[in-house]
C-alpha cells in the first residue's frame, strides 16, 4: 500500500485500472487535504465523468493506477463542468434525517412547566421556634388561638369562639417570662405576644 509516497507527479496522466483490471479512465488530478492527508482525493477522468475516490483506495502505482474494485463502487462521480453528484448508493442516505429532530422539543418544555406546585400547601409553621414549642390551634379552621389571660382561655379569631386546648398540647405552649402566662402566636408577624403585658417576646 504506498498511501504516503504518492504525489501528483507520480499518477496524473496514468490510466487508471481497477483490480478487475478493467480500464477506469485517466487520472487528471490529485485533490491533496493539508489538513487530513488521509482525505485526499485521486481524481480519474471517464469519458464526460470525474471519479474522485480516496487515496487509500490506490492498490499500487506504477506504469498504471490500481484503484480497489470496492472503493470504486462508492466513489463519488462529478459530472465535467457539472455540480458534484454522488454515486447511486450514497446518494439515497441525507434525504432522511431531518424530519426526526423537530418532535420532541416541544413535549419535553410541557413537563417541565407542570412540575413545581407541591410546596404552596404546606402550613405556615416555619417561623416556629426549632425547639418543641408548639401553636395552639383550632381543630375547625386550623388558625393559631389566642390566649386571653383575663379569661384563662383560648380564642379562635376566624370563627369567633372560644376553643378547649387539649393538656398535650397546653404543655408545649411557650410561657411569658415576664408574668407566665400563655404566649399567642401571631401568624402574621411569626412572632409570640403575651396577652396580658401586651407585648412581644422573644421564646
Ligand atoms: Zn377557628
Ligand atoms: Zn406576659
Amino acid at each position: 500500500m504506498p498511501g504516503k509516497s504518492i504525489t501528483r507527479g507520480s499518477v496524473i496522466g496514468l490510466n487508471a485500472y481497477s483490480t478487475e483490471a478493467k480500464l477506469i479512465g485517466k487520472v487528471t488530478d490529485l485533490e491533496i487535504d493539508l489538513a487530513d492527508p488521509r482525505n485526499t482525493m485521486i481524481v480519474i477522468e471517464k469519458g464526460t465523468e470525474l471519479i474522485k475516490l480516496p487515496v487509500s483506495a490506490i492498490k499500487a502505482v506504477g506504469d498504471i493506477v490500481l484503484i480497489e474494485s470496492e472503493a470504486l463502487a462508492n466513489a463519488v462521480r462529478v459530472e465535467k463542468g457539472a455540480t458534484e453528484t454522488r454515486a447511486e448508493t450514497a446518494a439515497q442516505q441525507p434525504a432522511v434525517q431531518p424530519s426526526k429532530a423537530s418532535a420532541p422539543t416541544s413535549a419535553a418544555t410541557t413537563t417541565a412547566a407542570a412540575a413545581p406546585t407541591t410546596p404552596v400547601t404546606q402550613p405556615v409553621t416555619q417561623p416556629a421556634p426549632a425547639t418543641q414549642y408548639v401553636i395552639p390551634r383550632c381543630p375547625n379552621c386550623g388558625s393559631a388561638l389566642i390566649y386571653y389571660p383575663k379569661y384563662r382561655a383560648w380564642y379562635c379569631p376566624k370563627c369567633r369562639k372560644y376553643v378547649t386546648v387539649p393538656p398535650d398540647v397546653l404543655s408545649r405552649v411557650p410561657r411569658c417570662p415576664y408574668c407566665g402566662n400563655y404566649l399567642s402566636y401571631i401568624e402574621q408577624y411569626g412572632k409570640w405576644y403575651c396577652y396580658n403585658c401586651n407585648r412581644y417576646v422573644e421564646v
